[in-house]
């Protein structure tokens, strides 16, 4: 038989895309949604700025549009219409003290065309390198490496440290020589092994790319609108501030207990929060599983939203932004051009910048309250953008432990964590950025695929 009733733990857009799955897919089934704080979405978060009028995004604000899980997942629900492409497309980098464009075309950070790096960014030496087809100077074995192990070893130290680990290392608050290329950069690790060299390869394929083709979408509202679409699909299915704290077999399947309202007995479990309260969960039930999810480290993040009147701070207009190198000495990480990014931020009376700070290995926004952290982001402000004056408004977003970090073989570690399920805890599925990526179309296949072994799991 079948079985009839399945639990989604964490309503973050993994777990939302579980349940919606489930519903749309197996009517039949009963799904009920734990969320254990007030609001669903996870770090999908739209929330108005105050004092300017604008619904502003505090985490997310984009997701890639050239793989297909969150696009295809706007299209069924209705918002295809709504999704937006980023106005300014071209982002900067703070480099020696200075704002250079990024090379365009570029895979990662890694410049296509070595004539469009800008003067100050890497020596004729590297430059020659990025002439060549990229063929790497040791041998690249056939297992999973780090992105700057490959980068370094097929265009040298200076692209891998002042081009790819800035733009990369800034996607999930990491290091990119400690994170696997096989599941951060796939196509890298790919071209790097074939005989074309890492940049022939990639240069053939960027052939293929519409150039004018966007990379990103938004629903023109914020990312709070693919998160209500989900929610309003699910209704009263969602319990919200319903705290998951216990897992625990049962004669007719699975005990999910809550902190305070007893527990749901489920056929089938689909556990989609972050890989720290995943370890928590599955450690009575499947400990080796556990242990590999509690060894997982998350970044914690900071992201400010900041308006300034549009007389006192004005950003490029064909700009989306900058990215701040790891040895700049700055608090901030990066800064997007938000009004410049989409449209509908754009008030023609507001700048608006979010700015981002905390890497795995820099925590010193979690020892700041919010006041010494604003000053210090203004003042970084100050130092690369001239923003000398006082914001109109300033909004502190902090999520703890949110990006979780991809080491080396971690395909191989989510492949031990299932079997460990599949032999101690059948019926209970990982969701969540922990299986492929923190990305948002990630996120949204580890939730349609666990919806799918859900539903099919027989008691
Ligand atoms: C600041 C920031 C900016 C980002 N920008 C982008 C971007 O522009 N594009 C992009 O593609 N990605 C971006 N990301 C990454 C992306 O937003 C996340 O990886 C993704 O939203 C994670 O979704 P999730 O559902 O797996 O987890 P989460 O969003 O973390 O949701 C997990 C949910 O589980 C709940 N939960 C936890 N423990 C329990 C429990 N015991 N019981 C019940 N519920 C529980 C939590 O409350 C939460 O609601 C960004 C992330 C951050 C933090």
């Amino acid at each position: 038989m079948v079985g009839s009733r399945v639990v989604v733990v964490g309503a973050g857009i993994s777990g939302l895309t579980a349940a919606y799955r489930l519903v749309v897919d197996h009517p039949e089934l009963t799904v009920t949604v734990l969320e254990a704080g007030p609001r669903v979405g996870g770090a999908l978060a739209t929330s108005p700025l105050e004092g300017t009028g604008l619904e502003v995004d505090e985490g997310a604000d984009a997701f890639l549009v050239r793989v297909p899980w969150a696009a295809d997942l706007c299209a069924e629900l209705g918002l295809g219409e709504e999704l937006v492409a980023p106005s300014a497309r071209r982002a900067s980098l703070w480099l020696d003290g200075v704002l250079r464009p990024l090379p365009a075309p570029n895979v990662l950070g890694l410049p296509l065309d070595p004539s469009t790096v800008a003067p100050g960014i890497l020596a004729a030496a590297d430059l020659n390198r990025l002439a060549g087809a990229g063929h790497p100077d040791v041998s690249l074995g056939d297992g999973d490496l780090s992105v700057g192990a490959v980068v370094r070893a097929c265009v040298g130290d200076a692209v891998h440290e002042r081009l790819v680990d800035p733009l990369l290392g800034g996607v999930n608050a990491g290091r990119a020589d400690d994170l696997s290329c096989t599941t951060m950069a796939p196509q890298l690790l790919a071209a790097a092994r074939s005989g074309d060299g890492l940049l022939g390869s990639l240069r053939a394929t960027q052939r293929s790319v519409d150039p004018a083709a966007p990379v990103f979408n938004a629903p023109r509202d914020g990312m709070e609108r693919l998160v209500a679409a989900l929610a309003g699909r699910l209704g009263a299915r969602v319990r919200r501030n319903t705290p998951v704290v216990s897992l625990n077999r049962v004669p007719d399947g699975w005990a999910v207990g809550t902190a305070d309202s007893g527990a749901v007995v489920a056929d089938a479990v689909v556990v989609a929060t972050p890989a720290h309260a995943a370890a928590a969960l599955l450690a009575p039930v499947a400990p080796d599983g556990a242990g590999t999810l509690a060894e997982f480290v998350h970044a914690s993040v900071v992201l400010a939203t900041v308006a300034f009147r549009r007389a006192d701070l004005v950003t490029p207009e064909d700009r989306s932004g900058f990215l701040v190198g790891r040895s700049e000495g700055l608090l901030m990480t990066a800064c997007s051009f938000a009004d410049r990014k989409w449209s509908h931020l754009d008030d023609g009376n507001h700048t608006v910048l979010r700015v981002s700070c905390g890497r795995v290995d820099d925590d010193r926004p979690a020892d700041l309250d919010d006041r010494s952290l604003s000053e210090a982001l203004l003042a970084d402000l100050a130092t690369t953008l001239d923003a000398d004056a006082r914001p109109s408004a300033l909004r502190v977003s902090r999520w703890p432990r949110s990006l979780v970090q991809f080491p080396i073989g971690h395909a191989k570690r989510i492949a031990e964590v299932d079997r460990d399920l599949s032999d101690r805890a059948p019926g209970v599925v990982l969701a969540g950025a922990v299986r492929y990526g923190v990305g948002i179309p990630a996120c949204i296949r580890s939730g349609t695929e666990a919806a799918t072994a859900a539903a099919t799991h027989r008691t």
